[in-house]
């Protein structure tokens, strides 16, 4: 008996009809092989992007519901042209959008989340040849409204089917060869990781690695499902995401992640009172903006300075709430930084090691970086310093590690 295969492939994997028609050989390849396959894809190309500036030029906050229901129809294109392209080829493609599946999701609209996937119907369907390809990123609610899963979401999509199809393999076919020691783009040095555990790449996908939304992962997590990150472009057996094995033999470190789409927020001279941390952050809370690093200063005279980072683009909100904040505790000033960079050094060996911590430290001290602020969880440190010193700090921390050197396991 061959296995059953779910294959995610992205949006540059899709990108035009000659790529379509490299996914379908793929998908041949597979099936002459005597496996089974279910197909999940992405928009083609940028059109996400594209369909979100349209509904943008009329409306900057449009409704959501709208919003979803316009940006799930670049799936469409893709999984019918795919289909098409394995008909051409004899196999029984045959497309299928999340409406027409039964892929059930929450009504958040915009950022849904997957509650079922009905596959009882393809199953069936598998069973007698046929190769669905389904819609990625989209859902519906229990009113029968189009939602969609936030960008990236085909990943979580493509995770879900496979769970629900109780595949044996989730492949992810994206434009890179798999999930690296930290993104190529930063560092030259940049080394194809064999395997990673899910804790990694969760800790590795909210801290800035954009290989896998991080909601599939947690999804994958969850149902202990492994995932293949494959390129779609290069043969080769791209990273396997899963479960953790031999702690004891791992690096102390396998990745670093460095995003700079975060804005750092300082509210100054509040009292340094039980209550005030609560009093800053559950405005903010309250009007749906995430905060990430968190620092409060030990306090001078009583008062102390309270700083948090957020995404850019709820700095403009999230600052106007602080200054009404600062004006009711009777605070100092509000002062915002968007020239910030977060490098986090992730790896689950950090739990049976000491002096990592000093180690990142001092290897930013040997670079002359600054840093701003600090935080840590059990396998992962975090800093955040000046924007114009992330690349630096990447490579003086993957260089500290050896991160470009293979650990003999
Ligand atoms: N097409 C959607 C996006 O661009 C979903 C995906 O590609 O995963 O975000
Ligand atoms: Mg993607």
């Amino acid at each position: 008996m061959g296995k059953l295969i779910v294959k995610k492939f992205g949006g540059t994997s899709v990108a035009n009809t000659e790529r379509i028609e490299v996914v379908a050989d793929n998908i041949q390849l597979e099936i002459e092989k005597g496996n089974q396959v279910a197909v999940v894809l992405s928009a083609m190309g940028k059109s996400t992007d594209e369909l979100i500036s349209l509904a943008r030029e009329i409306n900057p906050e449009p409704n959501l519901r709208e919003y979803d229901a316009l940006v799930s129809t670049g799936e469409q294109i893709s999984v019918a042209l795919l289909a098409m392209a394995l008909l051409k080829r004899g196999i029984n493609g045959k497309s299928y959008t999340a409406y027409q599946l039964g892929i059930k999701t929450n009504s958040s609209h915009s950022r849904a989340r997957i509650l079922d996937v009905e596959v009882s119907k393809i199953n069936n369907e598998i069973q007698e040849g046929t190769v669905p390809v389904i819609t990625g990123f989209q859902g519906m609610n229990e009113n029968g409204d189009i939602t969609t899963l936030g960008r990236g979401g085909s990943d979580t999509t493509g995770v879900a089917l496979a769970v629900a199809l109780e595949a044996d393999e989730c492949q992810i076919y994206t434009d890179v060869d798999g999930v690296f020691t930290t993104d190529p783009r930063v560092y030259d040095k940049a080394r194809l990781l064999k395997e990673v555990s899910f804790e990694e790449m969760l800790e590795l996908s909210s801290s800035g690695a954009k290989v896998l939304q991080l909601r599939s992962v947690e999804y994958a997590s969850k149902f202990n499902l492994p995932i293949r990150v494959l390129s779609s472009f290069n043969d080769g057996e791209g990273t396997l995401v899963q479960e953790e094995k031999n702690i004891m033999e791992r690096p102390i470190v396998s990745g670093i992640s460095s995003i700079d789409s975060e804005a750092k927020l300082t509210i100054r001279g509040v009292p340094d009172v039980p209550g005030v941390a609560a009093k800053i952050l559950g405005p903010i809370s309250d009007a749906g903006i995430e905060v990430d690093v968190i620092v409060q200063n030990i306090s001078a005279e009583n008062n102390t300075d309270f700083t948090f980072t957020v995404d850019k683009s709820d700095a403009v909100q999230a600052e106007n709430i602080l200054k009404h904040t600062s004006d009711s505790l009777g605070g100092g000033s509000v002062e915002v930084d968007d020239d910030i960079a977060k490098i986090s050094i992730v790896g689950r060996g950090m739990r049976a090691h000491a002096g990592v911590a000093s180690k990142m430290f001092e290897a930013l001290a040997a670079s002359e970086i600054n840093i701003l602020m600090i935080t840590t969880s059990e396998i992962k440190i975090s800093v955040v310093i000046k924007k114009s010193e992330m690349k630096n700090a990447v490579k003086s921390l993957h260089d500290a590690f050896d991160l470009d050197k293979e650990l003999d396991s």
